[in-house]
């Protein structure tokens, strides 16, 4: 699964590839706060699970 989120500083977007199946697993395997780092303006944070977008594999449009 891929989950991307906004960047808390520049809202650049990030990208985290996992191999959890959902929210979820990735919780309970990393625990609900994730640490990233943002590729564009470097900050590192730790973002809550509920504040990262899992992206489906399957194509939807809003
Ligand atoms: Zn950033």
């Amino acid at each position: 699964m891929k989950i991307c989120t906004k960047c808390a500083k520049c809202r650049s977007e990030i990208n985290l590839k996992t191999n959890a199946s959902d929210r979820f697993g990735l919780a309970k395997k990393n625990g609900e706060r994730i640490n990233l780092s943002c590729n564009s303006c470097g900050t590192k944070k730790k973002y809550h699970v509920d504040e990262l977008k899992a992206e489906e594999s399957k194509v939807v449009s809003f």
